[in-house]
Formats: structure tokens, sequence, C-alpha cells
């Protein structure tokens, strides 16, 4: 049986491995990505805010040597769901069965203005930039503004908030400067009054400024200004931007998506088209877009084909967890434990403390080890 996973994030690395733990060469796995390596969301905040290099940060896909899957470094320019075939710039693939992974794509042009006189964050190059470009910012007035709802890891723009307030804190310039977060809802995390709670405290404590429910409809790159709500203006000197989130092209291009996303059965990521599953943040599942739940969708799609692959049935269901590290800053990291289905909606806050900043190492190294075989420590050495 053939299988094809399209995206090598967080939903693709964990399907692939999960499947070459439990079939070895026994099962044949295609994995494409465009890309020639994997970057870890939070590694994005790390690099731009200088805590460790580019390189530590890449993740190159050439490392992964897993029995039974091969990795095609290609652009998957359409996919055919009841084919189960794609074009790709590497040539054509067929699967038995077709697993769809591949994220958000960020839309800055959608934004009038930002590209020219904002920076996006959320992707490796627009964060990347921002190393340098954070590296000569003396002081000034910063806005982190999430331009659009659903957008990745919920708990980021205000990560991004409180870790310029640090900056500049250590630069010695915080006090002659100012930071907003701006966003188009009332709570900083949408799914986590508690999360919501102990950062609104925290924005309090450090003098950032929370602007809920506040839509950013445009930047006035000559003038410096975001254009906010109706006809309100906010100066910068710095604008920091989630941008608005996409389905990447070539899966709207597929005719799969529903709302811009791919519908799928919440519990098992199933699509309406027969062996066609689709998870991660390019699926409609009805948890934020974030790995911890990405990865989570993975595991029931890799029960799901073992089954398949066994002649088997399984009960296996997803259920909607995730646990989300939450970095205040000043080295204290908190964990946000969510659980979306079922009857328990709400989840837990544990921290701030610096214990927590060990687990999220672990959190990120131990990934690295299962999909890689790398050593986190040899990477940062
Ligand atoms: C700043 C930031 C911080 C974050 N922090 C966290 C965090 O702390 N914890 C957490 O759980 N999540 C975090 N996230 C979110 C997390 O990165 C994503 O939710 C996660 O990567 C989604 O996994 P995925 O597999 O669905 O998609 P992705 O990981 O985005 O993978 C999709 C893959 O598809 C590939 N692709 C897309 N289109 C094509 C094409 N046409 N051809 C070939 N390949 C293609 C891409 O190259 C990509 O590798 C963060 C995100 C950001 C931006």
């Amino acid at each position: 049986m053939r299988i094809l996973i399209l995206g090598a994030g967080f939903a693709g690395l964990e399907l692939s491995t999960r499947l070459s733990e439990e079939f070895g060469d026994d099962v044949d796995v295609t994995l494409i990505d465009q890309s020639d390596a994997f970057v870890f969301g939070f590694s994005k905040l790390d690099v731009m805010f200088g805590r460790t290099v580019p390189n530590a940060a890449r993740h190159p896909y050439a490392d992964t040597v897993k029995p039974g899957v091969t990795f095609v470094q290609a652009t998957i320019a359409s996919i055919d769901p009841v084919a189960k075939h794609v074009e790709t710039d590497a040539g054509a693939f067929d699967g038995d069965i077709l697993v769809v992974a591949l994220g958000a794509d960020l839309d800055p042009q959608h934004t009038p203005g930002l590209v020219e006189g904002g920076n996006e964050f959320y992707t490796v190059s627009g964060a990347f930039e921002l190393r340098d470009v954070l590296a000569e910012f003396e002081r000034g007035r910063v806005i982190v503004g999430v331009i659009s709802t659903p957008f990745k890891c919920p708990p980021a723009p205000s990560e991004t908030a409180l870790l310029m307030h640090d900056l500049l804190t250590e630069r010695g310039t915080r006090d002659s400067s100012e930071i907003s977060l701006v966003m188009p809802f009332g709570r900083p995390i949408p799914p986590s009054p508690a999360a919501s709670e102990a950062l609104l405290g925290a924005f309090a404590e450090r003098g950032i400024t929370w602007c809920p429910q506040t839509a950013v409809t445009g930047l006035d790159p000559d003038r410096r200004v975001a254009l906010v709500g109706d006809g309100g203006e906010m100066p910068y000197d710095l604008f920091l931007a989630v941008p608005h989130h996409v389905a990447p092209a070539v899966v709207l291009e597929s005719g799969m998506t529903v709302d811009g996303w791919i519908p799928v059965d919440p519990l098992t990521l199933e699509t309406s088209h027969p062996d066609v599953y689709a998870c991660g943040d390019v699926a409609a599942v009805g948890t934020p877009r974030a790995g911890v739940f990405a990865e989570g969708h993975a595991k029931v799609v890799a029960d799901h084909i073992a089954a398949r692959i066994r002649n088997e049935t399984t009960d296996s269901r997803y259920g909607g967890r995730g646990i989300c590290y939450l970095e205040f800053g000043r080295d204290q990291v908190a964990l946000v434990d969510v659980t979306f289905f079922g009857d328990q909606k709400v989840g837990k806050l544990v921290g701030p403390s610096p214990d927590l900043v060990r687990d999220k190492v672990e959190f990120g190294s131990s990934r690295i080890k299962r999909w890689f075989d790398k050593d986190w420590a040899s990477i940062h050495a």
C-alpha cells in the first residue's frame, strides 16, 4: 500500500515517524515537502530575539533516514483527491492513501501597506530577517498586531510582546519605548481564559498596552501609522504582524476546502474522499492551529492507516487535547493544558515558572530525536 504524505511539518513528520516505527521497511511512505528543512514555530521567536542562530533552528530533511519513508523535496502543484494523484516539480506521485498535511500559509498582501510598512514574524524568512531588525532597533513604539483569526499558535503574539519588553529592558530603553498588543478579539488566548488572565496580569505589570477587539485594516507606510477599527490610527516605529492565514493555494485549487479549510471528521481526520485524510493546520478540526494539535491528529491518522494496512478496524479517535508552552519572558514559561472535545473544554494553566523552561526544551529535543535522530545538545553546542 502506497502512502503519500503531503507536507513534512509537525503532522507529516509525526505521521511518517509513527508508520516507520510500526512497519519499518514494510511500509511504502513518500513524504513530500517544498522546503529542505523543518523549523519549529517557537524557534522563529528564538532566532528573532537572538536566543539562537538560524542554522541551529533548521533541521534538514536530508537527515531523516526512516525505514520505509522516502523524503522528496518538491513543490506540489496539484492534488487530485479522487485519484489520489499529485503533480509536483519533481514529477507525479500516486498513493493508495493520501494525507494532506500542508499547513497554513501566510498572506501579508491581504493587509494594505503591511508588506511595505511592517514586518511579519510568522514565516521562517520573516522571523529570521527580524533578527537583524531587532538587533538594530533601539527604542520606539512597537505594535504586535494580529490581523485575523484563525492564526497559528494563539500564545505567540503575547509571547512576542513579552519578549520585546525583555529586549528593550536589557537595552535600557524600555522607559522610552511603548509596546502594544492589538487583536481583533477579546482576550489574548481566545481558547484559554486562565492563560489569558495570567497574560493580562503580566502585560499590566510590564506596562504593555493591551488593545482587544481592535481590527488592523491596514498600515500607512509613509506616515508609519496602523489604521485600526473604524477610522482610528496608532503610530508605530516597528509593526510586528501575525498576517492573515490561508490554506496553501494548491489545497484551495484541489476543491477539497469549504470556507477556506479542509473539512474532516474531527475524530478520525477523514475527508469526504475515501482513503484521503487531512491533518494539522490545513484541516478544520475544531482545535487551535498549533504543532501539538497537528501531532495529535497525526497519531490518529497513523492508527487508522495501520489498521487499514492490517485489514483491521480501530477505535482510535482524536480527543482534542493539547499541551502548549507559553513564554512569559524573564526566563519563565507556563504550560497550558487544554482539551477541546467532550465535557472538559477549558484547560488548566501551570506556572509560569523557571522549571518549565527545561520542559519546553525537552518538548523540542524529544521531537528532534524522534524525527531526525539528532541530539538537541549537539545542534545547539
Ligand atoms: C511564531 C510561531 C510560534 C509557534 N509556536 C508554537 C509552539 O510553541 N507550540 C506549538 O505546538 N505550535 C507552535 N506554532 C504553530 C506550529 O508551528 C504550527 O501549528 C504547526 O507547524 C502546524 O503543523 P502542520 O504540520 O499542520 O503544518 P506545518 O508545520 O506548517 O507544515 C506544512 C508543510 O507543508 C509544506 N508545504 C506547503 N505547501 C506546499 C507545497 N505546495 N508543496 C510542498 N510542500 C508544501 C511546508 O513547506 C511545510 O513544511 C508556532 C507558530 C509560529 C508561527
